[in-house]
Parts: C-alpha cells; sequence; structure tokens
C-alpha cells in the first residue's frame, strides 16, 4: 500500500489522482492533502478520504476549513497552513510518494522538501523543473529519489526511455497539438480574445496552461522540463506538431529507430504510470486502435509562436533566464485576460524581461523564490 501526499488535490490533477485512487484502494491511500484556497472542495476531500493532515493557502482559510470540520463532527485531522503547511503535507513519516500539483512556484518549498525528506515524486508541476530543476535534480540524484513526471509528453518519454540506454538518445521529440491558432492568420493574432484563447482543441486544463498552449509557451517550459528531467541538451529537444494529441512524445535511438507512446488523451493514466511504476496495473484506460486513422506531424512556426524560440534562449542559458520566462509569462497571461495586453503581448513581455535577465546560476529554493519575485516586478514594471 502506497500512502500519497497530494500537492494540489483540488485542481484538475489533484482530482484525477484521487479518482485513481478511488479505483486501486488495494494499491493506494491518501495520506496528506494540500488543497489550496478552495473551502468546499478541501471539506468534501477530507470527509471523504480523512488524510491526518490537509494544508491550505492561508490561516483563514485553515480556520473556516478547521470549523467546518469541527462542526460536522471530524476530528483527528490537523489542519495547517501556507508553504510551511505543504512542506508538512510533503515530508511526513508515513508518506511513501508525492504528488506534485500545485500550479506554480508555490509548489517548489514542499517538492524540493520531499525529495531531501527521500520521498518519490510524481511531478505534475512543470514550473518547479523550469524554476529550479537544476536544484531538484541533484537532490534527486544524490538521495537517489525518482522523480516520475506526470506531464503527458514526460511521461510518454520517461516510457520511451526504458527502450535504451541514455547515451543511444539522439533527439527527444516532444509533440505539440499547436493549440487553437496553428492555422490562424498570422496578422489577426493581436486581436485573438481570451476567450478564443481559452478554448483547447484536445485537452481541458486550467486557464494559464489553456494560455500557454495558445501561444506554445508551455511547449517551451515542456523543453525545459526536458532538458532536466532526463539530462539532455537543448539541442536534443526538439518540438512536432501533431493536432491529434494521440502520440504523446516520442524518443529517437542512434540507430535511427524512433518510439513512441500511444494512449488516451486522460492525465489519470500518467498518473497511474508514475504511482505504479515500475509496475504497469490493469486499468480500463484503453485507447481503440481500431478506430485510429491518420496521425499527423508538422513542423512548429515559429514567427507565429516566438515562446518557443524565447524558451529555447532561455534553456541555453539556464538559470534564472528559465526563472524569469516562467515569471513574465504569469504575468503577462493574467494581464491578458484581464485585457490588459493583446494576445502577442504575451511573447513581447517576455523578451523585454529576458532582455533585462542576469546570467546567475541561483544554488538555494531562497534563491529561486528571489529570482521569481524580481523577473515578475520586472514584468509588471514593462507592462506598466
Ligand atoms: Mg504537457
Amino acid at each position: 500500500m502506497k500512502r500519497l501526499a497530494i500537492l494540489g488535490s483540488t485542481g484538475s490533477i489533484g482530482q484525477s489522482t484521487l479518482s485513481i485512487v478511488e479505483q486501486f484502494p488495494e494499491r493506494y491511500s491518501v495520506a496528506t492533502l494540500a488543497a489550496g484556497r478552495n473551502v468546499d472542495e478541501a471539506f468534501v476531500q477530507t470527509s471523504r478520504w480523512r488524510p491526518r493532515v490537509i494544508s491550505m493557502a492561508t490561516e483563514e482559510l485553515a480556520a473556516e476549513l478547521g470549523k467546518r470540520l469541527r462542526q460536522a463532527g471530524i476530528l483527528g485531522v490537523d489542519v495547517v497552513h501556507g508553504s510551511a503547511g505543504t512542506v508538512v503535507c510533503s515530508t511526513q513519516a508515513d508518506v511513501d510518494f508525492v504528488v506534485s500539483a500545485i500550479v506554480g512556484v508555490a509548489g517548489l518549498e514542499a517538492t524540493h522538501a520531499a525529495i531531501l525528506a527521500g520521498k518519490p515524486v510524481g511531478l505534475a508541476n512543470k514550473e518547479c523543473m523550469v524554476a529550479a530543476g537544476e536544484i531538484l535534480t541533484s537532490a534527486a540524484r544524490e538521495r537517489k529519489v525518482p522523480i516520475l513526471p506526470i506531464d503527458s509528453e514526460h511521461n510518454a518519454v520517461h516510457q520511451c526511455m526504458r527502450a535504451g540506454a541514455h547515451n543511444e538518445v539522439k533527439t527527444i521529440w516532444l509533440t505539440a497539438s499547436g493549440g487553437p491558432f496553428r492555422q490562424y492568420p498570422l496578422e489577426k493574432f493581436d486581436s485573438i480574445t481570451p476567450e478564443q484563447a481559452l478554448k483547447h482543441p484536445t485537452w481541458v486544463m486550467g486557464r494559464r496552461i489553456t494560455i500557454d498552449s495558445a501561444t506554445m509557451l508551455n511547449k517551451g517550459l515542456e523543453i525545459i522540463e526536458a532538458c532536466r528531467l532526463f539530462d539532455v541538451p537543448p539541442s536534443q529537444v526538439r518540438v512536432t506538431v501533431h493536432p491529434q494529441s494521440t502520440v504523446h512524445s516520442l524518443v529517437e535511438y542512434a540507430d535511427g529507430s524512433i518510439l513512441a507512446q500511444i494512449s488516451v488523451t486522460d492525465m489519470r493514466l500518467p498518473i497511474l504510470y508514475a504511482l505504479a511504476y515500475p509496475e504497469r496495473p490493469t486499468s480500463n484506460l484503453t485507447f481503440d486502435l481500431a478506430h485510429l486513422r491518420h496521425l499527423d506531424f508538422e513542423q512548429p512556426d515559429f514567427a507565429r509562436f516566438p515562446c518557443l524560440r524565447l524558451a529555447y534562449e532561455a534553456a541555453a542559458k539556464g538559470g534564472v533566464h528559465c526563472i524569469a520566462l516562467n515569471a513574465a509569462d504569469e504575468v503577462a497571461v493574467e494581464a491578458f485576460l484581464q485585457g490588459v495586453i493583446p494576445f502577442m503581448g504575451i511573447p513581447r513581455t517576455i523578451e523585454a524581461v529576458l532582455a533585462s535577465t542576469s546570467e546567475a546560476h541561483p544554488g538555494t529554493i531562497a534563491e529561486v523564490l528571489a529570482a521569481d519575485g524580481a523577473a515578475r516586478e520586472r514584468a509588471r514594471a514593462v507592462l506598466a
């Protein structure tokens, strides 16, 4: 029985993880939950799963949840809060596996603490790898702690990497759906509205990641994530646009063989893979190959999606550049969603922030968070 800490339990990855626990009660149980801001959902999850510890984003929210639990007669659940609270969740002695699915750098400290405590991590939070990948992967190597990617592309790569040795890998091919604007006229890009950008053709996801898919900055973050997770230079990571999102990614080997992973577009499968690794339990997440008609692949258009170029540049520089790429994007996406800047204002803001970014390489999580805050301030200054 694996006892799980689920960081980001009320988000879509968190909910999918709980549905895996529901399906495999003999394999998994819930030890702790970090639930964020949604008190109603946190209450429902606590009633259903009875974690020993649950963390909320703030002290006020923790107090509110605590009160509701007492009124409902649910006792014996420790309600904690803030980033210290998420660290408590990820490092409890009885936790066997940590699912890191808090969006943004808010999940960074708890993920790092989990690795230091020797807990295997299923990583759904790509910002952690982008902002602090150098620190997280070296801590994981030192302590021999596995980091299993839950991001669908990296999960596919992880699966394909089992077919050969690291030095036999020629290219990691990340697939991209291309988002809703793959064929949209480039001259109309600045009039794209948030409503248009929030409609993703194949995946239902959170708001920021949906906009990041539309600008392809999401794929840019995934290039950096792949470099760090699989210890390869940016020149060995390429993107291919695959509108069907059926092939989740591919690995090309030195001998010319290319291995692809195909499955249903359902995040429960990469979650199950990470939780069960190296086993493959029987699941109902089947893909009907008989109905597969065609697979399209095309080159990404760097003129349409300048975020891809910016990500390659940041990946080559590493350190603070990757932190700034992510931080500036988050600020710019929020401004776009509020109607403050046009769609192409997102890459323009990121480019301006990167131009004023130093070449430093933070050595601690505190330095990463400071660089993240500084980049956000520069992004707000650019917008103002
Ligand atoms: Mg992905």
